[in-house]
């Protein structure tokens, strides 16, 4: 009896390994892995589900999927790919580090608590964004290359932090700055569809509009001076979809550009690459 048991369990412990060396039974992966780092992978074939860190992955039908690394993502994430009768096979990325700009305040953080009335707003405009982020469509700009939704100098950088006296930090910020003229328009970076625009507009992100540009990644654009697309609107890479303006929180005329994939705050910085000159 004893000696079965042990084959049996033997057996199911190695069944991991073994899978992983058939033919065409690994992933394929494009890009450098690092934290808000977007890469591009191909399951291995027959793979009905992939999963990373447990976390469900949308998977196109010919087995591309994004793979989009949190601006906090841990030093390794691992990526399973399972087939129909259950067979897996696993992989264990390395995530390289980013030094994220963190700027010390010598003040202590302002606490000028919301009042009742705002957190209540607040709570609705979250649960609106978060539902928008939620949908997913049929989009097909996450088989592009993402292109800047705006040109002009980068006025605030994904990731950074202020360090309050005292050690309190605040949320960093969740995008890339550009600061592009007022009334600059503002393109689609990649196709997509219109899951989130105008009105009503937001006490934060003012006038916004979110794109979902397929397999779990979208884009959200702030702070617009107006827009010209309404929600259920499909775009195409490179068409405007509004302009630049100073609409809720903004100091000054932005576009602030941000990118999640399934939940995950990338860099567009890292995923647009070099702005360049064309
Ligand atoms: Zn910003």
């Amino acid at each position: 009896m004893i000696p079965r048991l042990a084959a049996a369990a033997s057996l199911f412990c190695l069944s991991l390994p073994t899978v992983a060396q058939v033919p065409g039974g690994a992933f394929r992966l494009q890009g450098r892995p690092a934290q808000g780092a977007l890469l591009r992978g191909t399951a291995p074939a027959g793979s009905v589900s992939l999963t990373l860190d447990g976390t469900e992955v949308p998977v196109a039908p010919d087995g591309r999927f994004l793979l989009g690394l949190d601006r906090d993502a841990p030093p390794a994430v691992r990526l399973v790919a399972r087939t129909g009768d259950g067979r897996e096979t696993v992989e264990t990325i390395r995530v390289a580090p980013r030094a994220w700009r963190l700027q010390q305040i010598n003040m202590v953080r302002p606490s000028t608590g919301p009042t009742p009335e705002y957190r209540v707003l607040r709570e609705g405009e979250l649960a609106r964004i978060g539902a928008a982020r939620a949908r997913r469509t049929d989009a097909i700009g996450w088989t592009q290359r993402l292109i800047w939704p705006a040109r002009g100098r980068i006025s605030g950088q994904f990731g950074s932090q202020r360090i309050y006296r005292g050690g309190v930090p605040a949320a960093y910020h969740s995008g890339t700055d550009v600061a592009a003229g007022a009334g600059a328009a503002v393109i689609a970076p990649a196709d997509g569809v219109i899951v989130l625009a105008p009105p009503p507009m937001f006490s934060l992100e003012g006038n916004l509009v979110i794109i979902d540009h397929g397999l779990g990644l979208s884009s959200a654009f702030l702070h617009l001076s107006s827009v010209n697309v309404r929600r259920g609107q499909a775009v195409r890479q490179g068409e405007p979809i509004g302009r630049v303006g100073a609409t809720g929180r903004a100091t000054g005329p932005h576009l602030h550009w941000s990118l999640v994939w399934n939940g995950a705050r990338l860099d567009p910085q890292a995923v647009a690459g070099a702005m360049g000159g064309d």
